[in-house]
């Protein structure tokens, strides 16, 4: 005679039922802090918080769409901030700092919340400056000191757009192609991996492209080059201008 358990522990859709009403129980019962919640973007209270992105979703339609505006801003930035704050949760001193401060002083953070600091406070600053520097209608060139800096450091404009392009199409993987100021001043196109800055070199970051394929992949797919032609033609060089002061 079959039991009623032995017919359920013998029945592969029974057990793989079974199998995940547990798990489906250990995600409800896990606290806000938990990783597994904070990466689909759950609130977790912190002392980082997710800027709003100051113009529609929509607004830089057709180069950027707002669908990918949306996630990427309320779903990817907002997970940033979120495991940031979890990181930290436990640090009183870290809690204190600034979001910059953070990315300046990895080497003063505890060896196991210094990858998720890294990550989180990297993707954290470096989205908060990309939608800064986004309008509708941007593109057009620099005027002032910066357009002197350009013209010296890389001869023109256009030249200077020609070396950003390459670094974001030279980026393997994911991360960013940057626009910086190095140490001493002086205009540099770089590219970092992941959520890295340019803060961890002591360069200041003027603008930055992120070239993560969750930034273009609903839009343009596999055509990064698409993306990053299109992307100049939003950049609000006022704001980059204004960094460079
Ligand atoms: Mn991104």
């Amino acid at each position: 005679m079959i039991t009623r358990r032995q017919l359920l522990v013998s029945t592969p859709a029974a057990v793989l039922g079974t199998a995940l009403a547990s798990k489906a129980a250990s995600l409800a019962a896990a606290p806000l802090n938990d990783a597994r919640v904070l990466d689909q973007g759950a609130p977790a209270a912190g002392p980082f918080t997710l800027p709003p992105l100051g113009y529609a979703v929509d607004a830089l339609e057709p180069h950027i769409d707002a669908q990918t505006m949306t996630i990427h801003h309320d779903k990817h930035h907002a997970a940033y901030v979120n495991n940031l704050n979890a990181a930290v949760a436990s640090h009183a001193d870290l809690k204190q700092k600034s979001v910059e401060d953070l990315i300046k002083g990895l080497g003063a953070v505890p060896d196991d919340i210094r990858t998720a600091v890294r990550n989180n406070a990297g993707g954290h600053y470096n989205h908060t400056l990309f939608w800064k520097s986004l309008k509708k209608g941007g593109g057009t060139p620099p005027a002032g000191d910066l357009a002197k800096g350009i013209t010296a450091a890389f001869g023109s404009f256009d030249k200077m757009k020609d070396q950003l392009t390459a670094a974001a199409m030279g980026v393997f993987g994911s991360g960013w192609a940057w626009l910086s100021a190095d140490n001493t001043g002086r205009l540099v196109i770089e590219a970092t991996p992941n959520q890295d800055s340019p803060l961890m070199r002591d360069h200041t970051p003027l603008l930055g492209i992120d070239v993560w394929e969750h930034a273009y992949y609903l839009k343009y797919q596999n055509l990064r080059k698409d993306y990053v032609t299109a992307i100049f033609n939003v950049i609000d060089w006022d704001t980059v201008q204004q960094r460079f002061k």
